[in-house]
């Protein structure tokens, strides 16, 4: 049952052939069997998740509107909150934080009728790309375990690769749904800003953050988004735009859509196994009856250090909080409110996120402002022209997700900006705003690699269908990890 996707599962469950406590009770079990080796999980709620699975085969049987998750097991990236059940954004700051409410997607997706297994392990606050930055354990990949599985939202594309959770949310601020999606070979959707409520979301970086599915095939993506996405009244920045049902979206035919393949991304610093597969999957398309076209996107070589300034900046203001005051860790060795600040922060956070609020106080202190902060802000408009000039011409870009394949634990930890390069095809994305998906498009010596497609505003429809065209004309998604 754990290698199944939510759709073929659901099929299952509205024939009776199988219950959503039997799947539910599967799936820890997988859970035993493999968390050893993955460290995906940092939290289980196997009690809770029986109780839902229950729920779910009542509404199941009586026929009260069951959606397609009804009944689902899926897995929660910790820095969603999630009432009374520990949030921990694999922090030491909230190490025992127990939320009094739950993010918006999770009401959504409780609503739905999904069963939550357990919340997934992070690189602390979400700063990261390897899953190294947790205060707790680094996660592994599911195909070498010797590798990293991406991050920050590793725990959940691995036990999504592991078949320990049938799909799971992440979180995306520059490119934490999509970079694991690659390296762990599953696919990933980070949707327009705006498109998902991020209440309850512990911010990261407000004006970049976005909440998507990690899923085992595109149509999963398309069901998850069907119930996350939407206005709430509760995030000022969600928007008022009609959801439609994005599973109509889900059609073999990429006729006359126009491709650009955007040539930065596959130039030098892109290793040449990751070339040649987003190269193959290009002609791919372009034999489907896709027109396949080169574009440029000249400010893009600004992209990562203008990231580095804006969400350092966001970081810097929204980490403020935790302070010992209110909520989270407070140390135990003070003397004064002072010192109590000083030492709660410097017990509680870790060398990254003490990095990027340095960064990020320093970008936006009086007399730097301007120099560092504003210009950042200027470039990133430059940014998201080039992306609308680019649409002019195109219907949907497309890169390479990442640059290489997974690296070895420990290969990039000494090294943040080696580490920050590994974002170098995500971040240009999420200061525009705009959507994108990663899906597996081939394999090198064993770990899959990622084709990032990108649309304007809204277009997450037609990115689904082109993602689901070259998905039904390969065979990528049917691989996946052994273990
Ligand atoms: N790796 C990037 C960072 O460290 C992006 C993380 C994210 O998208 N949350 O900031």
């Amino acid at each position: 049952m754990h290698t199944k996707t939510a759709h073929e599962l659901h099929e299952l469950l509205v024939n009776k052939k199988i219950s959503s406590v039997e799947l539910t009770t599967a799936l820890y079990d997988r859970i035993a069997g493999t968390d050893d080796k993955i460290k995906g999980y940092v939290t289980l709620t196997r009690d809770e998740a029986l109780k839902q699975a229950q729920a779910a085969d009542e509404r199941l049987t009586t026929g009260a509107n069951p959606t397609p998750l009804t009944g689902i097991p899926i897995a929660i990236k910790d820095n969603f909150c999630t009432r009374g059940i520990k949030t921990t954004c694999s922090s030491k700051m909230l190490e025992n934080y127990l939320p009094p409410y739950d993010a918006t997607v999770v009401t959504k997706l409780k609503e739905a009728g999904a069963v939550i297994l357990g919340k997934t392990n992070m690189d602390e606050f979400a700063m990261g790309s390897s899953c190294e930055n947790s205060a707790f354990f680094p996660t592994r990949n599911p195909w070498n375990r010797e590798c990293v599985p991406g991050g920050s939202s590793g725990g959940s594309a691995a036990v999504v690769a592991a078949r320990s959770a049938v799909m799971a949310t992440g979180s995306d601020t520059g490119g934490s749904i999509r970079q694991p999606a690659a390296f762990c070979g599953v696919v990933g959707l980070k949707p327009t800003y705006g498109r998902v409520s991020r209440y309850g979301l512990v911010a990261f970086a407000s004006s970049l953050d976005q909440i998507g599915p990690l899923t085992k095939d595109v149509t999963d993506t398309a069901l998850m988004l069907n119930v996350i996405a939407g206005h709430d009244d509760r995030d000022a920045t969600s928007i008022e735009h009609p959801v439609p049902d994005y599973r109509s979206a889900l059609k073999n035919d990429v006729k006359k859509v126009r491709v650009g393949l955007i040539r930065e991304l596959l130039g030098s610093g892109i290793e040449p196994t990751v070339k040649a597969a987003v190269k193959g999957a290009a002609d791919q398309l372009a034999a489907l009856g896709a027109e396949i076209v080169e574009v440029s996107l000249p400010s893009f070589e600004h992209a990562i250090a203008t990231y580095y300034l804006i969400a350092p900046a966001e970081a810097s203001s929204n980490l403020a909080r935790y302070d010992g005051v209110k909520f989270g860790h407070r140390s135990q060795e003070h003397r004064d409110l002072i010192s109590m600040y000083y030492n709660t922060r410097r017990e509680g956070f870790g060398a990254e996120v003490k990095r990027r609020i340095m960064l990020g106080t320093y970008a936006l202190s009086a007399g730097y402002y301007d120099a560092f902060y504003l210009k950042a802000l200027k470039v990133r408009t430059l940014i998201k022209r080039d992306f609308d000039q680019a649409f002019e011409r195109c219907d949907l870009l497309a890169s390479p997700t990442t640059p290489t394949v997974a690296f070895k634990l420990g290969a990039k930890s000494a090294d943040p900006v080696a580490m920050y390069l590994s974002d170098i095809a995500t971040i240009p994305v999420n200061l525009a705003g705009l959507p994108a998906l990663s899906l597996p498009c081939g394999n090198s010596s064993g770990l899959p690699i990622g084709l990032q497609l990108i649309g304007p505003a809204f277009a997450e429809e037609l990115i689904l269908r082109v993602a689901y065209t070259y998905e039904q004309n390969t065979a990528w998604h049917q691989t996946s990890a052994v273990i």
